[in-house]
């Protein structure tokens, strides 16, 4: 039978993505403008968290597959982008977890991380025991029991995103939990992390994932707040040599028109790129201006087609990822216009 639905609820996602004062799981991350995700409440008890949760999938399926005027559990999902009709299947067993919990420190201040900067970056990046122990606790107890009781999928794949993992207060209870499992690692590489490359070498799912967006040591310091990128390139040499294959390195390019849409940081990012051998590359673009800023997206076209080709022609593919539709098909065009442009030419 053919229902609205998403991914994200049929493979049964877990996601820990929000600020203490928010304490709950939900099955995505995907922010609809003025509604409220489906979720549970974080409970004292493992079993009770993950009965309900159980539950209030159960109720967005079955109201997904009668679709009401009044939607009690599915209001948000009906205006979402991942919201689509399908032969869905639905898995028993959760098979991806999102770690992105706040407070959490990070080191960096990148110029577009909304939690980086002044009043936010103490509410998200100031991490105290006494004050937010308990909240963490109550994850690792939640799972803990998941993984022990049998309701991870042995394949789960678990996304580390909170704060900056190699400085994580509780970074190696959080390694231990996820032991061998696939994980991708959200780190910005600023210091080499063991516990990181214990796991790229137990797994060759799992993946170091950061967002480099630049080529040059001075657009780095212009978009992080710190001149590091020679150490930073340094530790990405350390994990591809670590790793059981270079597919293990996934370097992210984020667009910010006139910062990095030039061709010397295009050359330096290629260049690390080809010493890295990595193979998984992400165009990606700015996630706080991608639906609300039309100067944005048009702005990023040029730019995110030009690095599209400059990596084609040195072999290198890359991934056109999450920008708005419509931006999305300007930039294929446009990469279309520079091939025939250059066809013509000889
Ligand atoms: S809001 Fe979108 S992605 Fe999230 S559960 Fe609903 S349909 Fe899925
Ligand atoms: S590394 Fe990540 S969490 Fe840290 S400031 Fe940058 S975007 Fe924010």
């Amino acid at each position: 039978m053919k229902f609205y639905s998403c991914d994200y609820v049929q493979k049964f996602y877990l996601k820990f993505m929000d600020h203490i004062s928010n304490a709950r799981i939900q099955f995505c991350c995907i922010g609809v403008k003025g509604k409220t995700l489906p979720y549970v409440p974080l409970h004292d008890s493992p079993i009770q968290t993950l009965d309900e949760l159980t539950e209030l999938r159960r109720n967005i399926v079955n109201e997904n597959k009668i679709s009401p005027k009044d939607r009690q559990y599915t209001d948000t999902c009906a205006s979402c982008r991942f919201y689509r009709l399908d032969e869905w299947n639905e898995s028993d067993k959760i098979t991806d977890i999102g770690l992105g919990m706040y407070p959490a420190p990070c080191q960096s201040k990148c110029c577009y991380c909304s939690s980086a900067h002044g009043e936010q970056r103490k509410k998200f990046f100031h991490f105290s025991k006494a004050e937010h122990g308990e909240y963490y606790e109550k994850i690792f107890e939640t799972l803990d029991y998941a993984k022990k009781s049998g309701w991870m999928s042995t394949n789960v794949f678990w996304k580390v995103a909170s704060g900056e993992i190699s400085i994580h207060p509780y970074k190696d209870r959080i390694t231990k939990i996820i032991n061998m499992d696939a994980a991708m690692w959200h780190t910005n590489c600023f210091i080499y992390d063991d516990n990181i490359a214990a796991n790229l070498i137990a797994n060759p799912k799992s993946i170091v994932y950061p967002s480099i967006d630049c080529g040059t040591p001075e657009t780095w310091q212009k978009i992080r707040g710190f001149d590091n990128f020679a150490e930073v390139k340094a530790n990405l040499v350390r994990y591809s040599a670590t790793a059981l294959h270079h597919n293990q390195i996934y370097l992210k390019y984020i667009i910010l028109p006139g910062l990095n849409d030039n061709e010397r940081d295009f050359i330096g990012f290629i260049e690390l790129v080809k010493s890295l051998q990595a193979t998984k590359i992400e165009i990606s673009p700015d996630d706080n201006k991608v639906h609300s800023d039309k100067n944005y997206r048009e702005k990023s076209v040029k730019a995110a087609a030009q690095l599209f080709f400059m990596l084609s022609i040195n072999s290198v593919s890359s991934y056109i990822g999450r920008f708005h539709p419509d931006t999305q098909s300007k930039i294929v065009s446009s990469v279309r216009s520079i091939v025939s442009s250059l066809s013509q030419t000889q």
